[in-house]
């Protein structure tokens, strides 16, 4: 029990670095890159209070420099995932009993000890594990996921404060209780935010997490764990395990005290998840809690009266940084046929000031690398397919090499069908592909980008009209989850623009908001009566 109604510190926006040359943390974070690079770092399982480091491995390597292996992360076995259940489970009644405020602090301790002591290593093994430049990897592993948690703790007391009103007599209460069971937290390659988000924020609201972050995000997930444990996160809250995703899924979404998934990925990971889920729904003792942020083929229209600079701009940025694997990032772009000529030489000539994609620790380079193999391949077939098609053209990039670096060149698709494979399909990678509308068919362009896609996550309008905009802002009403207006589509901040999407892009629960902390507490409603009848009879009964 508190004694006292604790105001947390006010969140602000952790401030971006620059890393320009000369200063000091680009110093930092490059010393810090070169140690990692020249040694091997182990990651173990963490379960409970073991850093499991027995069993077999998989080599960790540097996608832009895929035959250099630094370091190994160890796979779990079956009953290793039964072990971090259980070992969640026991930790479960200390950790919910905990007053909220020492929950509040250990949390706030990992976003102090991000912005301090470990934001070169964070940085520096999101750079070499995820081939991000040094800004990408500053917004994102340093300044998103500080944001996460700072915002997560100030939501967190706003949701614990809210509480109904009362009658004479009568108190009514809400208290705000963890999920009665674990939470399964499964994260993705492209953000090291959402890996330490998806299960901090669970276990921020007092619930117990089984963490399964991507096999080729291993390297920063282990900085995220080691941030974590210094904080004082308590053995047994996150277990992070890593090894074959489908037995840990049976695993986990088998057991009868799942109490809920974390997830963010590709629709189609989350939805055979779901189904699973579905066909166990008699084996679990409460409703489990679906949460899923999903893909996303997110769009750029263009207006006549939009400013064609701005809009070229828009798309280097939107589609390219980070090599256009931002669930965000801008694929499908609808230019009017009367700016389509300036954007288009605005963008090439961009596209040509840009270095061709190398290593991220040349802080010169723009791009870097695919994050594997398999993703090079998907991205360089769909590029050989739009050389050959009569209905596409390649009108910038389109090169690609594997030799040493899975490296796409930022490449843009011209086509004639709106409907062609690139304009639906979400490829992930720097690959966009543009069509040309009629200035006549405004109304229809808007239309077109309302139905092409099974996604509704993020798009962007570019126009100087405000009828236009206001237009486009009606009919795109669900088409994104994240609607910007004279924008790029990229670059949410924790606590600004909360993050998400619908249709086929995710439960909308956005991510960084107190709607997403709501979906891992089970309300009680307590009502006290202080002065209790003692007579059944009604006064109408006479
Ligand atoms: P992915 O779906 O391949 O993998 C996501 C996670 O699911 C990984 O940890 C992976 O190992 C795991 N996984 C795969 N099969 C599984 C199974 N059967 N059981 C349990 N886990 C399983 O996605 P990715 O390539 O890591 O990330 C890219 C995708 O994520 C894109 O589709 C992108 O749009 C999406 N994404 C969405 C958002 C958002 O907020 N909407 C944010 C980031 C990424």
């Amino acid at each position: 029990m508190s004694k006292g109604f604790f105001q947390v510190p006010v969140a602000v926006n952790e401030p971006v670095k620059s890393y320009a040359p000369g200063s000091p943390e680009r110093e930092e974070v490059l010393k810090q890159y070169r140690k990692y690079y020249k040694s091997k770092t182990e990651v173990p399982l963490y379960i409970g209070e073991h850093e499991v480091s027995v069993g077999d491995t998989k080599p960790i390597s540097p996608p832009h420099d895929h035959k250099h292996i630094i370091g190994h992360y160890y796979l779990a076995e079956a009953e290793q995932i039964d072990a971090a259940i259980e070992t969640a489970l026991q930790a479960r009644p200390a950790w919910a009993a905990l007053t909220w405020e020492q929950r509040a602090a250990i949390f706030l301790k990992a976003a102090e000890l991000l912005a301090g002591p470990y934001r070169a290593k964070i940085n520096a093994a999101t750079m070499i594990g995820q081939s991000k430049t040094v800004h990408q990897a500053e917004i994102d592993s340093a300044c998103e996921l500080i944001d996460f948690l700072r915002f997560n703790v100030e939501f967190m007391s706003q949701i614990y404060s809210e509480q109904p009103d009362s009658s004479e007599g009568i108190w009514n209460r809400v208290e705000y209780r963890s999920l009665e069971g674990f939470v399964y937290a499964i994260t993705p390659f492209n953000f090291t935010a959402i890996a330490g988000n998806l299960p901090s924020s669970a276990a921020m609201m007092g619930n117990v997490v089984l963490w399964k972050p991507s096999s080729t995000q291993m390297f920063s997930a282990k900085v995220i764990m080691d941030v974590f444990k210094e904080a004082g996160v308590p053995p047994g809250v996150i277990n992070m395990v890593a090894g074959n995703s489908a037995m840990i899924s049976e695993k986990a979404l088998t057991h009868p005290d799942f109490a809920g998934i974390h997830f963010t990925g590709s629709t189609e990971v989350f939805n055979s998840l779901w189904k699973q889920i579905g066909d166990n729904i008699g084996t679990y003792k409460t409703y489990p809690r679906i949460v899923g942020e999903t893909g996303g083929k997110d769009f750029i229209i263009a207006h006549p009266t939009a400013n064609a600079r701005q809009v070229a701009t828009a798309i280097t940025r939107g589609a390219f940084e980070f090599q256009g694997q931002k669930c965000s990032a801008a694929s499908r772009i609808y230019l009017p046929e009367s700016k389509a000529e300036k954007t288009l030489e605005y963008l090439k000539a961009d596209l040509a000031s840009i270095k061709p994609p190398g290593t991220p620790e040349d802080m010169s380079n723009f791009v870097s690398s695919v994050i594997d193999q398999k993703s090079f391949d998907k991205l360089a077939g769909y590029i050989d397919r739009a050389k050959k098609d009569k209905k596409a053209e390649v009108i910038a990039g389109g090169g690609y090499n594997k030799s040493k670096g899975y490296f796409i060149e930022p490449t843009v698709i011209l086509t004639t069908d709106p409907n062609y494979v690139t304009m639906e399909t979400e490829l992930f990678g720097p690959v966009v592909t543009v069509y040309v509308y009629k200035d006549k068919d405004w109304s229809e362009a808007l239309k077109l980008v309302d139905t092409t896609s099974e996604y509704a996550l993020t798009g962007a309008v570019f126009s100087g009209d405000r009828y236009a905009i206001d237009e486009a802002t009606k009919v795109l009403e669900n088409c994104a989850g994240n609607f910007y207006i004279n924008d790029k589509p990229t670059g949410a901040v924790v606590g600004q623009q909360p993050f998400g999407g619908a249709r086929g892009s995710g439960t909308n629960d956005k991510a960084g908001s107190a709607q997403n902390l709501m979906r891992w507490v089970s309300p009680r409603l307590i009502k006290e009566t202080f002065v209790s009848p003692e007579d059944y009879r009604y006064p109408f009964l006479g």
